[in-house]
């Protein structure tokens, strides 16, 4: 398998026995079979606009380790999650915001807070929450690409024009089958 990085897909198009991937900075290529990964832009071409698909942004909080919160062993999951120390950067993860419908990536302020209070809400009878120093603004930002159930989503890209009209006398198809 060859990569190529870094070259955006603009347009794909069908042409009777292969899909055409157009870039905005290379030639167009040719393929037999394609296959989406593209995260939240799924959405972006004709083809896969319809799908039940939406963005939602957020933020993870880097937050540095404390000789208390060092001795944690295992992830914490709650109304959020709390990682073990990185050996690498000592520093924990809490997380994370969750802005539906949104694909910014900006920081905000008031999402580190969110993280931190969340902690310190799910764990009301401890002190050690309190600890938590999200205050230094390390964050990391990104975009998920979201189904309404949280379920994975895979599988062909059905042709979603074609599906509507098949489907749309199903009544009396099913009435004609008996
Ligand atoms: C704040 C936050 C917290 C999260 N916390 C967790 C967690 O605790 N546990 C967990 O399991 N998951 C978590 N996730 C979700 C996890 O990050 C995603 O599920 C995962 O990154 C999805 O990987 P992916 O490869 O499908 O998509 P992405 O990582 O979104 O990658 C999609 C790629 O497609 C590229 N692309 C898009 N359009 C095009 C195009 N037209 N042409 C070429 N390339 C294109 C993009 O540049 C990108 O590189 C979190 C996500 C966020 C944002």
């Amino acid at each position: 398998m060859r990569i190529h990085w870094l070259h955006r897909v603009t347009q794909l198009e069908y042409r009777s026995d292969h899909w055409s991937l157009q870039f905005a900075d290379r030639p167009a290529v040719k393929h037999q079979t394609v296959v989406l990964a593209s995260g939240h832009a799924l959405t972006d071409f004709p083809q896969t606009a319809p799908l039940p698909v939406y963005p939602v942004a957020g933020q993870v909080s880097h937050v540095p380790s404390t000789p208390g919160l060092d001795a944690l062993q295992t992830v914490l999951c709650y109304d959020g999650y709390l990682t073990p120390v990185s050996p690498q950067f000592a520093t924990h993860c809490i997380g994370a915001s969750y802005h539906r419908g949104e694909t910014t990536t900006a920081y905000r302020a008031e999402d580190q807070q969110e993280n931190r209070t969340r902690l310190i809400h799910s764990l009301p009878d401890t002190g050690w929450p309190e600890q938590v120093d999200v205050s230094a603004g390390e964050a990391r930002m990104g975009v998920r690409c979201a189904t309404r159930d949280h379920l994975p989503m895979a599988g062909s890209v059905p042709d979603y024009l074609a599906t509507l009209s098949q489907y749309e006398d199903l009544p009396a198809q099913r009435l004609q089958g008996l």
